[in-house]
């Protein structure tokens, strides 16, 4: 069976097939290292995870690369803040990003670029951006993107411009198009975060490191781009324009993203006293593995509510998997259940879920099911050795997709 992925650039489900036989090439955003990252951008991370596996288990050689953004206003103004270099500031945070992935079981990429490790590449970019006219220097020495000069710009999020944009638009228009930044000026002169380039002192605006970042890493035209909805405008709407300006071909095939997480039926918010890293939840004694069921158990296409209730029956469904397997390596005998055509007919159940558009809950709830049956089995008329054998494969397919087994 195919793989049917919902593309937010065409608005519907489509069957996904790489442009180049066998080998997918992916970029997802990755964090600002300033702080340690929430649990709302962990449950993104955890679905780009097992899409690539998934698209690994069905023989594609995944090319993934996530950016490391270590630099930008917020970081500055926290490192200046804490009268730190700017690199160990983010040194910290970067490492903290890498333990927390390896806590939730999370495959690395083949590649993270940071952004300071490649201002030249990024302000190549730009400097094709102006030789075909795509940007413009403003008064205050810093290079804007003109999206006069991209008529298709609105494509991913329909946010497209009514009129013609003049010029920098005020903060409170942020949901507007707008011209936006490609290259702030700075004063050199050993200034933090301020690189000298033939563009003169600067440093890049956001958008403009993940276009420049796939280019250098996977090339012009890429399978999959992914982040959180609330990536689609500006940011990846501003990828497009510049990806596609600089290059002249299609930037992303698909875009695959993720809804937000929510709290107790609330926008997660310091304020709100409902924010959490996924350091606090940890510890507040909870398994990384019942946080990760947890995100899976919700189709990445819906927001997730998430509360501490919810997290606990996800833990006990850990509870319950690791004790089955435990259970299972103790079966020798040849009586019993072989469970032959139930493990088959969970196979089919969990390859079409997964394969319409990563319904990863349904695919949860086959394989519960078949759980239960072979705990049945084990309490009744028990189950052979061979039945053992097959189940434990079957586990181990799963687990290779969705990583719920290996530990912290
Ligand atoms: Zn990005």
């Amino acid at each position: 069976m195919a793989l049917k992925l919902y593309n937010t650039l065409t608005r519907r489900k489509e069957v996904f097939r790489p442009l180049k036989k066998g080998e997918v090439l992916y970029y997802t955003c990755g964090p600002t290292v300033h702080d340690y990252a929430h649990i709302g951008n962990f449950r993104t991370f955890v679905v780009q995870d097992v899409l690539k596996r998934w698209l690994q288990s069905k023989g594609y050689r995944v090319r993934h690369v996530m950016n490391i953004t270590d630099v930008d206003e917020k970081t500055l103004e926290r490192a200046a803040r804490k009268k730190i270099p700017l690199e160990e500031l983010t040194s910290r945070y970067e490492k903290a990003f890498f333990e927390d992935l390896d806590c939730l079981n999370i495959k690395r990429a083949d590649r993270y670029p940071r952004v300071s490790d490649n201002i030249p590449v990024i302000a190549g970019m730009v400097e094709g951006l102006l030789g075909r006219g795509h940007a413009f220097r403003d008064s205050d020495g810093s290079i804007y993107y003109d999206i006069n000069t991209c008529p298709d710009y609105g494509k991913l999020s329909g946010n497209r411009p009514k009129r013609r944009i003049r010029a920098k638009m005020p903060r409170e228009d942020y949901q507007r198009p707008k011209n936006f930044l490609l290259w702030k000026r700075c004063e050199g002169g050993g200034e933090m975060g301020c690189w000298d380039s033939r563009l003169g002192s600067g440093r890049p605006g956001w958008h403009i490191e993940c276009a420049a970042l796939a280019n250098r890493y996977l090339g012009e035209t890429i399978d999959i781009h992914s982040g959180g909805v609330d990536l689609i405008f500006p940011h990846h709407e501003n990828e497009i324009a510049e990806a596609e300006g600089f290059s002249g071909k299609p930037f992303s095939r698909f875009w695959v993203h993720v809804e937000h997480l929510i709290v107790y039926g609330r926008k997660m918010s310091k304020s709100a006293g409902n924010f959490f890293t996924l350091r606090q939840i940890i510890r507040r004694g909870y398994d990384p593995r019942a946080m990760r069921l947890l995100y899976l158990k919700t189709h990445y296409r819906e927001r997730l509510d998430f509360d501490f209730e919810r997290l606990e029956e996800a833990g006990s469904e850990i509870g319950f998997l690791l004790e089955l397997a435990r259970r299972l390596e103790g079966i020798k005998g040849p009586a019993g259940s072989g469970l032959s055509e139930e493990i088959e007919a969970f196979k089919r159940d969990f390859t079409a879920a997964m394969d319409d558009d990563l319904h990863t809950d349904l695919a949860w709830k086959t394989y519960l099911a078949l759980l239960h049956k072979a705990d049945e089995a084990m309490e009744s008329g028990g189950l052979s050795k061979e039945g053992a054998g097959r189940l434990r494969s079957a586990m181990e397919w799963v687990d290779s997709i969705f990583g719920l087994m290996g530990e912290c």
